[in-house]
Formats: structure tokens, sequence, C-alpha cells
């Protein structure tokens, strides 16, 4: 399972006017569908499942959530039924956006809810009665973080990314993904995660998961939080794409990026720095802007 998709990802090096070395480790392009870090995050869960009978996945996730999408397509791509628990009930009388529509097309069955019992998605309660309501049925949280999905992540860095490279960053969300690469990295590397959502909490959600210390969150290019965008994120974004023609998406990677060039900027590496930034995907919830 997930054993065909191609391997190894490309790297790609930028030529900056900087004295520090950028390269971006392009996960976008491991599969057309389960592209990026959602790849990585399903795979022992969907293993799991398999080797464990289930013939249904059940999931968590906003309008906009990669992983939803992700799930649907790795789902029908192996056999499973999906079923995909949506935060917004408004949303069952619109137009399905762009992320939803494609869950949908990978057969995902969509159940809108209130925010008010999306809120219940991590109490035992509330997943109990999911699994009466749905029997056979594997539940993944939301994001797809659990202890599976960091044994995932963990594969992200390769031995030789742990050798070329002193500083890794990623966008964070539920912060599965930098959890695994925090764990895989090398003492000597320093981990920088951007976050797509505002706020300290993250930071507690991530020690949950890794005991290390060589890492650090900033939210201060979440651009007022998760999923919203900036005049200014979505410019950086075209320029950015213009110039090094890799596509990034404004909920994650454009986040990252702007906040890594900020960095670059302030001259807040050492000289002669290598930076790896993991590009996570995510370009199938991409907005259009121009
Ligand atoms: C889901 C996602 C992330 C965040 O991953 P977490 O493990 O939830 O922190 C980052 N980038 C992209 C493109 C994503 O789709």
């Amino acid at each position: 399972m997930f054993d065909h998709i191609a391997f190894p990802t490309p790297y790609q090096t930028l030529d900056l006017p900087y004295p520090v070395q950028l390269t971006i480790k392009r996960l976008d392009l491991i599969h057309p569908q389960i592209s990026g870090n959602k790849f990585f995050k399903l795979k022992y869960n969907l293993r799991a499942a398999h080797q464990q009978g289930y013939k249904q996945v059940l999931t968590f996730g906003g309008a906009y959530s990669n992983h939803i999408a992700a799930t649907a397509y790795a789902a029908q791509c192996f056999g499973f039924q999906s079923i995909g628990i949506i935060r917004g009930e408004e949303l069952a009388s619109q137009t399905l956006n762009s992320t939803l529509q494609t869950a949908q097309n990978f057969g995902m069955q969509l159940h809108f809810v209130s925010r008010s019992e999306y809120r219940l998605r991590h109490e035992a309660e509330y997943l109990q009665q999911l699994k009466q309501l749905y029997p056979n049925t594997l539940i993944i949280p939301e994001g797809g973080t659990n202890e599976l999905a960091i044994q995932g992540t963990k594969e992200i860095l390769s031995a030789e990314d742990r050798e070329n490279y002193d500083v890794i960053c990623c966008a964070v969300g539920t912060g599965g993904t930098i959890a695994g690469i925090i764990e895989s990295s090398s003492a000597q590397q320093q981990v920088l995660g951007f976050s797509a959502l505002k706020g300290d909490f993250l930071k507690s959600e991530i020690q949950q998961w890794t005991d290390k210390q060589n890492w650090s969150l900033t939210d201060a290019h979440c651009c007022g939080g998760y999923a919203k965008t900036t005049p200014e994120l979505l410019q950086f974004m075209q320029d950015f794409e213009q110039k090094y023609a890799i596509p990034l998406e404004q909920v994650y990677t454009a986040k990252m990026m702007m906040g890594l060039f900020d960095l670059i900027r302030q001259y807040h590496f050492p000289t002669d720095t290598r930076i790896l930034a993991i590009h996570t995907g995510g370009l199938q919830g991409k907005l259009k802007t121009y």
C-alpha cells in the first residue's frame, strides 16, 4: 500500500541574493492527488485499517481541509468507503469549493455539521456515538494527526537531509508533520514551524509528540488565522511563482515561504546556513487569483 508512489522526491535550490542556501523539497510532486505531507500521514493509518479489516474510514475537516481531499482519494484507491464530517452546516446548501468537490468526486460522503457539533470531535462520547452509527469504520482525527501519522511523517526527512541542512522549515496546521520532522531531525539541526493559524496552543500540541528541544514555532505570518489571506500574501505568492516557477497555495505553503523570506531578508540566519523548506503540497485547494 502506497509503495508504488514515485520516489525520490525532487529538490530545487533557489537562486537568492542573500548569503544562505535555500532548497525546497518538493513533496507536492509526490503524487497528483495525495500530494505532500498527507501521504505520509495517511500511510500507516490506512495500512492499519486494512490489517484490522475495516471497510470504511471517517475523518473530520473544515471546508479547506487538504486532509479531507487526500483521505477521500486514498480511501477510494485502497478500496475503503469514506465519510467526511465537515464543519459548517450552512455549506450543505452552497456550491462545493474545489476541496470538497474533489473529496466528493472520490466518493466521500460529506456530512455537514454545526460548529457546536464539530467542537465535540475529540470527545470520547461523541466518537463512541459515531462508531455506533458507522460500524466497521476507522476514525482518523482532524488533520490526520495521531501516532500512526507521526510514524509516517518521520519518513519525510531522508538520511541525506539530516546531513546536508542546518535548518528545516515547514508549515504547521495540527502539528503532526512538524512533530515527525522534529523527531527524525539530527541534534544539530533547527526545525522552524510556520503556523497557518493564530495562537500559542499549537506548541503544547507539538510537545505531546516529541521531547526534543531543537525547534521553534511562529504564527507571525498566519495573516490573521486559518485560511485567511492578505493582499500581501497573495502578492508574495504570485511573485514567488513567477520568479521560481514553483506553485504555492495560500493556506500553508505561501505563509511559510513568506515568513522564511522575511527571516532571510532580515539576515536572521548566519552566512552559509543551509535551509531546507518542505513543500507540503496542498495545491488542490489553491485559490486562483490571477
Ligand atoms: C495539512 C497541511 C499542512 C499541515 O500539516 P499538519 O500535520 O496538520 O501540521 C501543511 N501544509 C499543507 C499543504 C497541508 O495540506
